[in-house]
């Protein structure tokens, strides 16, 4: 069995508790106007055309199809549609401009590159992550890495939207130690707004999940102007103190530019160019917010 994976990111010291290996698996079933990881959320393979690498060589426009690529003062201009072999510039690049992003893997190949970093998971009481994209899109092979990593005593978070089926997702939440679980909004139509979906059966999962006792980190993405109107602010934060013991920490994550050049880089419009990341001061009112409705909660995640 195969995945399809985006990236894996090693000593990572978000996602969790401790040193851990982020898996990015491709796909995802929700559209967020913010994701900072547009590569991962329509599954296949993905061309990333990264300016900064460029040199300005021309190698790629001599050997793509006539008018596919042009070398401009900004680096190549490329026509995806009229570039047919836009694949190969991996390989013709002598400078790394193109990179390939979605990767098939094994799952023993999979299984090994995760216990590489074993000493450290170990020392630091970390683990790995398996984050997307929606790492609960493919289900069947995660369920096989899970199985195994279990088997080698290796902590396991699992970080998703919660946009699925409650029963098929059931095996991976038991072999997870800790679910990293969003909430985007809590008004459905204001989730939908933002995601492409309402959020019903994401809010009655994370009741669910609550009601296993598994331990939660719940994760709140504000974003100014966009999710971040007080009352569904409130309402979330409130929804969040309902779920009780199970939730563990609560992330306030605000809005980050990071992966506006990700946009640029596969060619697709970055809707939210003109939403700004909040001031300091902002960041104090919104944990203060959530002081007020007796909810802690920590920035970043
Ligand atoms: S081959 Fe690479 S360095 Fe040369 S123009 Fe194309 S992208 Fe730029
Ligand atoms: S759920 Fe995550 S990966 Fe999917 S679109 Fe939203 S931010 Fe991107």
């Amino acid at each position: 069995m195969k995945g399809l994976i985006s990236q894996i990111q090693h000593y990572s010291t978000k996602d969790g508790p401790g040193i851990r290996t982020t898996v990015f698996f491709m796909g995802c079933n929700l559209h967020c106007k913010w994701c900072a990881n547009p590569e991962t959320i329509l599954p296949g393979k993905k061309i990333m055309y990264h300016k900064q690498k460029c040199m300005g060589c021309g190698t790629c426009v001599q050997a793509a199809p006539p008018f596919s690529i042009r070398l401009t003062e900004e680096g190549c201009v490329i026509d995806r549609k009229l570039c047919t072999n836009l694949n190969d510039m991996v390989e013709i690049c002598p400078y790394d401009a193109y990179e390939e992003r979605g990767q098939e893997i094994g799952v023993e190949e999979l299984r090994r590159k995760l216990n590489r970093d074993i000493i450290f998971y170990r020392s630091s009481g970390g683990g790995v992550t398996f984050s997307g994209g929606e790492a609960c899109q493919q289900r069947d092979f995660l369920l096989e890495v899970m199985r195994l990593l279990k088997e080698d005593g290796i902590h396991m978070a699992l970080d998703t939207a919660g946009n699925w089926e409650y029963e098929r997702v059931l095996p991976l939440l038991e072999l997870a130690d800790l679910i990293l679980y969003d909430i985007k909004a809590f008004d459905s139509g204001l989730h939908w707004a933002c995601t492409g979906v309402g959020n019903e059966r994401i809010l009655e999962n994370a009741r669910k999940i609550a009601g296993m006792k598994k331990n939660m980190h719940i994760r709140l993405v504000l974003v100014p102007g966009v999710n971040d109107q007080r009352e569904d602010v409130l309402e979330r934060f409130r929804f969040v103190r309902s779920l009780g013991d199970a939730v563990r920490q609560t992330d306030l994550l605000p809005y980050h530019r990071l992966g506006v050049g990700k946009y640029q880089a596969l060619g697709i419009p970055y809707e939210l160019l003109e939403i700004q990341e909040y001031s300091e001061d902002q960041v104090e009112k919104l944990k203060e917010l959530a002081k007020k409705e007796r909810l802690a909660v920590t920035v970043g995640g």
